[in-house]
């Protein structure tokens, strides 16, 4: 039996009324990190990432822009699928709830299936509508009566609604939680949520009037006078893409029998994910996700990244001006694993520089040194060297550090741990001095011959190791530090088995 775990990993889908700003990125890396690294082990991985067209904030975006909803939506969905490029993203998937032919009938069935459990009832309603959000939000929910979240006052909306009959699924909410069979990471958020459903979890409304989704989104099955609840579309595109729908074989590949489900989201979206989806899940008779890690917020100056507020980045320039790579390492470096990160230019460039003065000058190097003095590679270390136990050490250490880093979603405690080996490399060239002994081994010493063997050896084997665990962190790095390794290879191949002279 194979032991090959199948890992299906998620973003959450943003809502596209605007471009793409710098805070929608962290969440991508994070989760192309963790699709990486499981990819690395040995795991069978998809990757799930998309966008959240059938928002009410799209159509009010698009009414503003003077632009069809459809031609708006499409436009800003396209940019945020180009974002995998310059941000080096290994998705399988990407799912656009508007167009995508596999969404709908998902959205339908999952539908269906709640109806026929019972859970969807119709009910006159009467609450005060954040646009933002697109939630009712309870008045103990606001602060100075506007939403904590949008800073904008809800406007009051009555209508007759479908509802979901949240309250019926408290105990059992209560029970995987606490059962660590749903993990909520980090802690203090998973705190937050059994803290939300044991205050009481009251039924939530699933549809809205046709007229005030201006006939955007889903039409509610059999009842074409409400539009489904953009949430529950939208949480829906996690098994949509999977071809719930259709019965495609997707689904129980990557989902009903998959090891693992993950989806990785912002801390403003956690009661979706933790209480709403679960439930309609347990009411449609499917089954949960696994896992689900919030992370926080990035600010600029230590302000809210806002259009409005100018601290929207736009990722595309910083890519171009420090490199993906940089952007890439500055996340997985500087920002953790809780608490908001303060975007500053200057930080970006500290870890761009960081990688090039400490990793870039270790590969150079050694790759320098490999080709000078051992044209035809080194042989398997036959002797021990004392100064390179502390590398070797460190070396067998970090596979299972940057799991365990990983395993707890800690980007920073795994690139520590990978940072340490590049920190020790180095050390040890300055101690060892491989030029030194490289210029008294020309000179005919063969005890410095003999220690310029050991010494090189012990660094191809720690710069091969950091190449390959740097892969899911820095895939183009750790693509092109390899490329210049396998050329070193391929030179001594060619010393391996030299042309034979031309005939005269
Ligand atoms: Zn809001």
């Amino acid at each position: 039996m194979s032991n090959r775990r199948r890992f299906y990993i998620t973003t959450a889908i943003p809502y596209v009324n605007g471009d793409p700003h710098l805070g929608h990125t962290l969440e991508l890396v994070q989760a192309d990190v963790l699709a990486r690294h499981r990819r690395l082990r040995g795991d069978e991985v998809r990757f799930l990432s998309g966008t959240d067209d059938n928002a009410l904030k799209n159509v009010d975006a698009a009414l503003a822009a003077n632009s069809p909803v459809a031609d708006f939506v499409a436009e800003k969905a396209q940019q945020f699928l180009e974002l995998a490029t310059p941000l080096q993203l290994s998705t399988d998937d990407f799912i656009r709830t508007s167009t995508d032919p596999r969404h709908r009938p998902g959205v339908e069935r999952l539908w269906r299936a709640c109806a026929q459990a019972g859970d969807l009832y119709q009910r006159d309603y009467e609450g005060l509508y954040c646009s933002g959000c697109e939630a009712f939000i309870a008045p103990a929910g606001l602060h100075d009566g506007r939403c904590p979240e949008h800073d904008e006052a809800p406007e009051p909306v009555a209508e007759r609604n479908w509802f979901f009959r949240l309250s019926r699924y408290q105990e059992a909410l209560l029970d995987l939680i606490e059962t660590r069979r749903l993990r909520i990471e980090p802690e203090h958020r998973r705190n937050e949520v059994l803290a939300f459903i044991r205050s009481g979890l009251s039924d939530f409304s699933v549809s809205r009037a046709q007229e005030r989704a201006r006939g955007w989104g889903i039409p509610v099955p059999d009842d074409p006078t409400q539009v489904i609840y953009v949430w529950f579309d939208a949480l829906a595109n996690y098994i949509t893409a999977l071809d719930f729908g259709r019965g495609g074989d997707s689904y129980g590949d990557w989902w009903r029998e998959s090891d693992e489900r993950l989806h990785v989201i912002g801390k403003g979206i956690i009661r979706f994910h933790a209480i709403y989806w679960p439930a309609i899940l347990l009411s449609a008779r499917q089954p949960l996700p696994t896992a689900i890690f919030v992370h926080d917020y990035l600010a600029v100056e230590g302000q809210k990244l806002s259009k409005s507020l100018g601290t929207a980045i736009d990722p595309l320039a910083v890519t171009e001006r420090y490199g993906a790579d940089a952007l890439r390492w500055w996340f997985l470096r500087d920002v953790p694993r809780a608490g908001d990160a303060d975007f500053r230019a200057e930080l970006v460039a500290a870890r761009a520089n960081e990688l090039a003065d400490g990793l870039g000058n270790l590969i150079n190097r050694t790759i320098a040194l490999l080709s000078r003095n051992r044209p035809d590679g080194v042989r398997p270390r036959s002797a021990v060297l004392d100064e390179a136990a502390v590398l070797e050490a460190l070396s067998r250490k970090v596979p299972t550090a940057i799991d365990d880093a990983l395993g707890v979603f800690d980007f920073r405690a795994a690139t520590a741990a990978l940072w340490e080996v590049v920190t020790e490399a180095n050390r040890f060239v300055s101690a060892t001095r491989p030029w030194e002994l490289a210029r008294a081994a020309r000179a005919g010493g063969e005890d410095a011959d003999a220690r310029l063997e050991l010494v090189l050896g012990a660094l191809s084997d720690a710069c091969r190791l950091i190449t390959f665990e740097l892969t899911p962190f820095l895939p183009i790095a750790a693509a092109r530090i390899n490329a210049a390794l396998a050329e070193l290879d391929a030179e001594r191949g060619r010393a391996l088995f030299a042309k034979a002279p031309a005939l005269a």
